[in-house]
């Protein structure tokens, strides 16, 4: 595995394989590499020539000071998995590297795909993201993107973003990596203790009740959801949202739309998760 720890580096690679007419694909993370990453790994071998995982730590996309400097770092544990999955580049760049005093970075318009959820909730989080994404894009240059349908608002934004510039990159989405008990994988679960780890499964629990037949409409099951996630020890549920999978917007009648997601945010103790489940 080639390692890169800056542009020059990682530009160095990539010209290599593509003067040897190898497809990329890119596999971006914030590192604490758990097995969720590394089916996003595991499908970019599959499909591309070469797969390049970057783990940079985005300042800009963390509304919350606090969360980005408890965001957990293991580079070594991350290199040792990368290694075993057979990663080919590893880019680990510098914030200079990212943000460098020349980078213009572009303003995207997503309409209202950022304005509920997530984007209501952490002020400037898909600002940041959108223009890290496009600024490794644009270095990394690949043919295949891999991200995980974890961050489903996230996803359906950078599907918008590839589309706004046009930019011949295929988005390929992955399906959610859950442990045994199916909390939904995330580096942030590390920072759960035992117990808030044990309440931590009432997130993907109330997701499974989610069931048109048991429930009078959408609304219903997400007040349902609220009130017991709420009753958890340790667990403060910060929104339940049935929306549209393409407009993200909140829906009245879910008989009347063909694909739904549902979405949860919740903290349990000061760790913050996320969640979801398409129906
Ligand atoms: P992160 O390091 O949290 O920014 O995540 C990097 C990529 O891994 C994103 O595309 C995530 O959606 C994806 N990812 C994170 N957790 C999971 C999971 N449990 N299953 C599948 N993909 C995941």
């Amino acid at each position: 595995m080639i390692i890169a720890n800056n542009n020059a580096e990682l530009k160095n690679a990539i010209d290599n394989a593509k003067s040897n007419h190898q497809s990329i694909g890119f596999v971006p993370t914030m590192g604490a590499l758990h097995q969720g990453h590394i089916s996003l790994i595991e499908n970019s071998k599959r499909l591309c020539d070469i797969t390049v995982c970057s783990i940079f730590v985005n300042p800009t996309q963390f509304n919350d000071k606090k969360d980005l400097e408890k965001y957990p770092r293991t580079e070594e544990a991350d290199t040792t998995l990368l290694l075993k999955a057979e990663c080919d580049i590893l880019y680990m760049p510098s914030v200079e590297d990212i943000y460098p005093a020349d980078w213009v970075c572009p303003e995207f318009d997503f309409g209202n795909l950022d304005k509920v959820m997530e984007g209501a909730h952490r002020p400037g989080h898909f600002k940041g993201m959108s223009q890290v994404v496009h600024r490794l894009l644009y270095l990394v240059q690949p043919d295949k993107l891999f991200m995980g349908q974890k961050d489903f608002q996230q996803l359906t934004i950078v599907r918008r973003m590839l589309e706004i510039l046009n930019w011949n990159i295929e988005l390929v989405s992955c399906p959610i990596v859950r442990e045994l008990d199916n909390l939904a994988m995330s580096s942030r679960n590390v920072r759960l203790n035992g117990s808030e780890r044990a309440s931590a499964r009432s997130i993907s629990k109330v997701l499974m009740h989610l069931n048109k037949n048991q429930f009078a409409s959408a609304k219903d099951f997400c007040q349902w959801a609220m009130y017991q996630l709420n009753l958890v020890e340790f667990v403060t549920a910060e929104y339940v949202e049935i929306v549209d999978t393409q407009t993200l917007q909140p829906i009245s009648n879910w008989n009347e739309h063909k694909q739904l997601v549902c979405c949860i945010a919740a903290k349990v103790g000061d760790v913050r998760l996320i969640d979801n489940r398409i129906f």
